[in-house]
């Protein structure tokens, strides 16, 4: 029997050769490689300390992953400027990020954030360091945020009524629903504790070496692929995208389509949130209704790397 190239087939065993791509891509630890609330809540929140305590309680059970966060995001005391201030000199970006952006700018592949992290504070970050331009063709599915004026109180807008308060599995099942003709092929990127539940929804799906998401899917034998930086991405993407006539390299300036307001419908090739908050919020108020299976029933194919 001849080994399969890693990739020729998706992790629930389909040929991957000439699929639309779609990424989904974490924010925290993923893009960046800190974490914007943990910057946060350790300058202007519960301080380090007390965040350690209320993560470790998300690891125990003690605490829901909502629960804690809301507890976080509500010490914060700061406002969003002041705050901003504070991520740009702590973030560091993954330094083969922005090569890995204009490969799939130039090759026409929707990029979109998927994070548990707030709308307000994802989108500035982004203005700042890949410039409103490029910015703007990255969708950003996330909760959002009422932050006063003086920043005294912060309060998540949670996306679902669940206990994660962003469930990313629901969100990419929820994506699929949308699409018109064929559902891309799924690419997840993630690293950590809020992928968990997305992992067994990808078609291709990337772990961070080393850390949980990595480690989740050792333990529940899902196949994934590791990397250190975009660049081990990239490199591995290549297999999905050369050749493949949905993705031809253009140099043509991409556009980015929206759902309209009040539409659930996903043209091919787009992203699922655009630049503005509004229509993000157009397309993520459809989805309301838990139709994704049991995790279980998804948890199948051989691993490339485990
Ligand atoms: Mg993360």
């Amino acid at each position: 029997m001849t080994a399969l190239s890693p990739l020729t087939l998706d992790n629930k065993g389909k040929p991957t050769a000439g699929r639309p791509i779609a990424i989904f891509s974490d924010f925290d630890g993923t893009i960046f490689m800190q974490d914007t609330g943990h910057i946060l809540f350790d300058h202007h929140g519960c301080g380090p300390e007390k965040r350690e305590y209320l993560d470790e309680s998300i690891s125990t059970g003690e605490k829901t992953f909502r629960g804690a966060s809301e507890e976080m995001w509500g010490s914060l005391h700061v406002t969003l400027d002041e705050g901003f201030k504070t991520l740009k000199s702590h973030l560091v970006m993954d330094d083969g990020f922005k090569d890995f952006f204009n490969y799939t700018t130039q090759h026409k592949i929707p990029f979109n954030v998927i994070s548990a992290g707030l709308k307000p504070l994802l989108r500035h970050v982004l203005d700042e360091t890949m410039g409103e331009e490029q910015s703007a063709r990255i969708g950003i599915v996330s909760n959002d945020a009422k932050i006063t004026e003086d920043g005294s109180v912060w309060t998540p807008i949670w996306r679902h009524d669940s206990e994660l308060g962003h469930d990313k599995a629901q969100s990419i099942q929820d994506y699929k629903d949308s699409c018109v003709g064929e559902i891309p092929l799924i690419v997840f990127i993630g690293d950590g504790v809020s992928d968990l539940a997305a992992a067994g929804q990808a078609d291709v799906l990337f772990a961070r070496q080393g850390l949980k998401l990595e480690q989740y899917c050792i333990k529940n034998k899902i196949p994934y692929i590791p990397y250190n930086s975009f660049s081990d991405i990239k490199r591995n993407l290549h297999v999905l995208v050369d050749g493949n006539e949905n993705h031809l390299k253009s140099d043509d300036s991409i556009t980015v389509s929206v759902a309209p307001s009040g539409s659930s419908s996903i043209p091919p090739g787009s992203n699922y949130g655009s630049g503005s908050s509004s229509d993000e919020e157009s397309v993520s108020s459809l989805h309301s209704i838990e139709k994704r299976p049991p995790l279980r029933s998804m948890l199948s194919g051989v691993a490339y790397a485990v």
